[in-house]
């Protein structure tokens, strides 16, 4: 057990709030919009919604068979799949004039296909309402089940994103059921699937890893050929969530991110608030005509 550790100064948030802000807010409480942005209290909402940059969407309900010791989303029994969710996430996309869209889910276990069917309907779905709005997505590691997987990519979202989450040591302290090598082998596949879908992950720092885990974990990724890497803090979302060990200096995360990039991987984000959709809309390559 680790001590509990005073956040620092830098982790105070600024509440930048513009004109654009505020309208996009107003569309999204009266039309009852549901996004991770607001649910999860992101620091970035400011940024990320002014421009219409971005915003993220929960799918496949909101309780998750896993138990992930990092997040607050809470475990269960899920509830039944709601083939309107489709629809409404697109509807909500165009109602916010969206540039990019990440869509993540809870991890569906139970479902033979982790979700992939209902994902590939979100990213069809979008794709008729907003034909100019790029579809990012960050879906569980569907159990390493690479038929799922099939499905969800023959929909062609434009970034497939997958999070490790952490070094290979404390992954089974942290993530609940996944596993490090089942992760960068999913990373890997889509790369095989689909060449030029540009593949991403995110690490987590403060957890306990070291110096050395973390390039390692740099290097793991870029040999399951991903293109894109996010750093950002971890955050202890309930006192029964795992302790921050440590509070990286913004400095530090810029020496990780110019490492990243001498490394080989094609965009780096990396500071405090870094999430993994976070100027996710930069990331996008233009998508090949089909
Ligand atoms: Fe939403 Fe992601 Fe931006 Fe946070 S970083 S406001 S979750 S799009
Ligand atoms: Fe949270 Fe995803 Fe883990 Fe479920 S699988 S507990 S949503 S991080």
């Amino acid at each position: 057990k680790y001590e509990h550790v005073k956040k620092p100064e830098w982790l105070k948030i600024k509440i930048k709030t513009t004109e654009s802000y505020k309208n996009i807010k107003k569309l999204v409480s009266d039309n009852r919009l549901h996004t991770v942005c607001e649910e999860a209290k992101c620091p970035n909402i400011y940024e990320c919604w002014s421009e219409r940059s971005t915003a993220t969407f929960m799918i496949l309900g909101s309780i998750c068979t896993r138990a992930c010791r990092f997040c607050a989303v809470a475990t269960g029994r899920p509830t039944e799949l709601d083939w309107a969710e489709p629809e409404r996430v697109a509807d909500s996309v165009s109602v916010m004039g969206l540039k990019h869209v990440v869509v993540t889910a809870v991890a569906r276990d139970d479902l033979k296909d982790g979700g992939a069917a209902v994902f590939a309907e979100t990213i069809r779905a979008i794709r008729r309402k907003n034909p100019y709005t790029t579809v990012e997505v960050l879906p569980s590691d569907m159990k390493g089940d690479y038929e799922s997987l099939h499905t969800l990519m023959d929909a062609q979202p434009d970034i497939f994103n997958h999070n490790v989450e952490t070094v290979r040591r404390l992954t089974p302290r942290v993530r609940a059921i996944a596993k490090y090598d089942r992760s960068l082998e999913l990373l890997k596949r889509v790369k095989e699937i689909s060449p030029n879908t540009p593949t991403k992950s995110s690490i987590m720092v403060g957890l306990g890893e070291t110096k050395e885990e973390l390039l390692e974990t740099m290097d793991d990724l870029l040999a399951h050929n991903v293109d894109i890497l996010t750093i950002g803090q971890y955050m202890q979302p309930t006192k029964k969530h795992l302790n921050v060990v440590r509070y990286y200096h913004p400095d530090e995360f810029e020496e990780l991110k110019q490492i990243a990039l001498e490394k080989g991987f094609e965009h780096c984000e990396a500071g405090p608030f870094v999430r993994s959709s976070y100027h996710a809309d930069e990331q996008v390559r233009s998508r090949p005509q089909q």
